[in-house]
């Protein structure tokens, strides 16, 4: 079965197809700058990649270019789109209704209109996505796969905000977390690697990207994650303030006069390692920086590791003992600097890194902790389009819904 993998963002669309159920990479690639006049499509197959600048206004015309660049005689690893069976979305924000991933219908395309409201830079390019592919192809099955699926075990006590009632009953105002489909791989992975049984294990996963956040998963459900009613909760990001006393909002819109709209665009784009580095939202930018002894890009990195600390110590607390924490995530994969800096002085939490196994830069999952660590520590690179592709195969071969 080939399974399309679609993850549609404001001006840019990623896709990866796959033979199911083997789960072997056909073609992959992105399109970027939907909409904003010169768009660039970068694409991969069989080991050679293409690149090509072509207009593209909105998202159908995109999908339309990547049905052409998959059936194309030089480019392509189908001879035509019939050949697709089903497509899988990534979508950001389901809320309360889906705990795992299902079959797209009238209903869950109304859900996940509803939620655009709470997720407003994400719902509308899925659902855009979605409505292309139901034009294109008419008759294949399509599922999502939501972002807050995975999290919705996470308890009440955990989830509401200490806030008036009404604000959640009127409004759903609460926590739901995001990164969930990533959360959800690397935890399993975790405990495959152990060899432990998914209800008995308990691990910390630290998805570390341009996005960050941390989870707490207990026998294998996800208990208490650290972003909230939006991604902008939590660790530091890449351009996200993560956790701040609210008061700071009111204070700069009562005292300095900032609209609303500003201080958004300040907490969401220029915040995080950008605002205290100065120097780039991009980690390996904020690393070169502070080699060279630029002291705001130290400090960066310095706030950005002691949150992380914060929330592992949090966590251990939450769970009561941690069979292993995981790192995930173009940071968490990749910057042993930054996964020592972390784990720092966490002897006290059972956890000791072993320093060959952290630096060893290969790119494949590993265990980097010592021997005498009580604790495991892992580094999985996640997989969340082999996770849609999995649960689109399930949801496309009639098994119901997946997660
Ligand atoms: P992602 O959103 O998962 O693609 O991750 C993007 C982040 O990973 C950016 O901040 C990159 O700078 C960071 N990143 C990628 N490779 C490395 C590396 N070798 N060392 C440190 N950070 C990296």
């Amino acid at each position: 079965m080939k399974v399309l993998v679609i993850n549609c963002g404001s001006s840019s669309i990623k896709y990866q197809l796959f033979d199911m159920p083997q789960k072997e990479l056909l073609a992959k690639g992105l399109v970027e700058k939907v909409g904003e006049g010169k768009s660039i499509l970068t694409h991969q197959h069989k080991g050679r990649e293409f690149r090509s600048e072509v207009p593209v206004s909105n998202h159908e015309e995109g999908m339309k270019l990547i049905m052409k660049t998959l059936t194309d005689k030089e480019t392509g690893a189908i001879s035509d789109i019939s050949r697709i069976d089903a497509v899988g979305h990534r979508v950001v924000h389901g809320g309360e209704n889906f705990s795992g991933s299902v079959k797209i219908t009238k209903d869950v395309l109304e859900t996940i209109e509803e939620y655009a409201d709470l997720a407003p830079l994400h719902n509308p390019p899925n659902l855009a996505g979605i409505m292309a592919i139901s034009s294109i192809l008419p008759d294949v099955v399509q599922a999502a796969a939501f972002d807050t699926a995975f999290h919705q075990t996470i308890p009440q006590k955990a989830y509401m905000y200490a806030i008036p009632r009404d604000l959640y009953e009127k409004f759903g105002i609460r926590r739901y977390g995001f990164h969930g489909t990533s959360h959800r791989f690397v935890a399993r992975r975790a405990v495959t690697l152990m060899g432990k049984a998914k209800k008995e294990t308990n691990v910390i996963t630290c998805h570390l990207g341009n996005g960050c956040s941390i989870t707490a998963v207990k026998n294998g459900k996800s208990v208490d994650t650290s972003m909230g009613l939006t991604p902008l909760e939590g660790l530091v990001m890449g351009t996200r303030s993560g956790d701040i006393d609210p008061a700071i909002i009111f204070y700069l819109a009562e005292r300095q006069g900032m609209s609303t709209r500003d201080i958004n665009t300040i907490l969401n784009k220029k915040s995080g390692l950008l605002g205290v580095s100065g120097v780039s939202n991009d980690m390996r930018n904020v690393l070169e920086e502070a080699s060279k002894g630029n002291d705001k890009a130290e400090l960066a990195i310095e706030i950005f590791c002691y949150r992380i600390k914060k929330y592992i110590g949090a966590y251990t607390a939450v769970l009561g003992h941690v069979d292993a924490v995981a790192f995930t995530g173009g940071i968490g994969e990749n910057s042993a600097l930054i996964r020592e800096k972390v784990l720092d002085g966490l002897e006290c939490l059972g956890i000791r890194l072993d320093t060959n196994r952290n630096c060893d830069d290969s790119k494949a999952e590993r265990l980097i902790s010592s021997r005498d660590s009580k604790v495991d520590v892992f580094v999985i690179p996640t997989d969340e389009e082999g996770r849609i592709a999995y649960d689109t195969h399930k949801i496309a071969s009639g098994k119901g819904e997946a997660g």
